[in-house]
């Protein structure tokens, strides 16, 4: 299998890498024009050649587009929590396909965390990034700014929205997707380490998303979204 780049900047002819990954493909590849790589471009995955490769930048010729798989139609709204685990959270999410983070400002979300949440989400989306690649996926998950919970819910535009709640215990997640449209966005909330306040989990009530449980057993949170995520792609592919 060829290498694969995901380009910083591209336009419908030509892809361009900067930075760190022009220097590894200068430095470390090896880089020369007329080498043939794999290069996504804009969300599209090309065969591209070499043009020029600079100090600064390796230039690229967009040739064929390849097949490759799209992100699930999956979208994580994911409590802001201890940032070590938090990063694990965004780094396996992404792996598994999900479109989209969005990084919530809860009621229990810890002060500090909060407070320096707006400054981590760069990092976040480095990691996403990363995982995008060595996952091989075509597309880098949107990592949005931290939000409090009550703006997320009301720019949430999925059409399936399901609130991971461990006080549920009647209605499983496998059978909330069950019930919902096929092919519809699917958004998931999973709460911070101190779970949701009743009157966060009022809330989403009142923006008409389910609340599902994943079993008798409390999860981590970050062990809750990834094991949503997997059983949402189960119930997607
Ligand atoms: N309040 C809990 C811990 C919350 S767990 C306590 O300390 O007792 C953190 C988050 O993970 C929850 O907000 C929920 O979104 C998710 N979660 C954990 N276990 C779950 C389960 N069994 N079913 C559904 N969601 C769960």
């Amino acid at each position: 299998m060829r290498r694969r780049f995901i380009a910083d900047t591209w336009t419908s002819t030509t892809a361009t890498l900067i930075g760190d990954q022009a220097m590894h493909l200068a430095r470390v590849l090896r880089a020369e024009p007329g080498q043939v790589y794999d290069i996504v471009a804009g969300g599209f995955l090309h065969r591209a050649e070499i043009t020029l490769v600079s100090a600064s930048e390796v230039v690229f010729t967009l040739h064929e587009e390849l097949e490759a798989n799209a992100a699930l139609p999956l979208h994580l709204l994911l409590a802001v929590f201890k940032f070590d685990h938090f990063e694990w959270a965004v780094e396996k999410a992404t792996e598994l396909g999900v479109g989209s983070i969005k990084p919530i400002l809860a009621r229990r979300t810890e002060k500090h965390l909060a407070q320096a949440s707006a400054k981590r989400v760069e990092r976040w989306r480095r990691i996403a990034l990363e995982a995008s690649k060595q996952s091989r996926r075509i597309d880098i998950p949107a990592v949005a700014d931290p939000v409090p919970l009550k703006i997320a819910l009301e720019n949430e535009t999925a059409s399936t929205r399901i609130l991971l709640s461990e006080t549920e215990q009647e209605l499983s997640l496998a059978a909330a997707l069950h019930a919902s449209e096929p092919t519809a966005e699917i958004a998931l909330a999973v709460g911070p380490e101190g779970g949701w306040t009743p009157e966060e989990m009022t809330l989403f009530t009142a923006h008409t998303w389910r609340h599902v449980t994943l079993g008798p057993r409390i999860l981590r949170a970050e062990t809750a979204a990834i094991a949503a995520i997997a059983i949402a792609s189960a119930h997607l592919l």
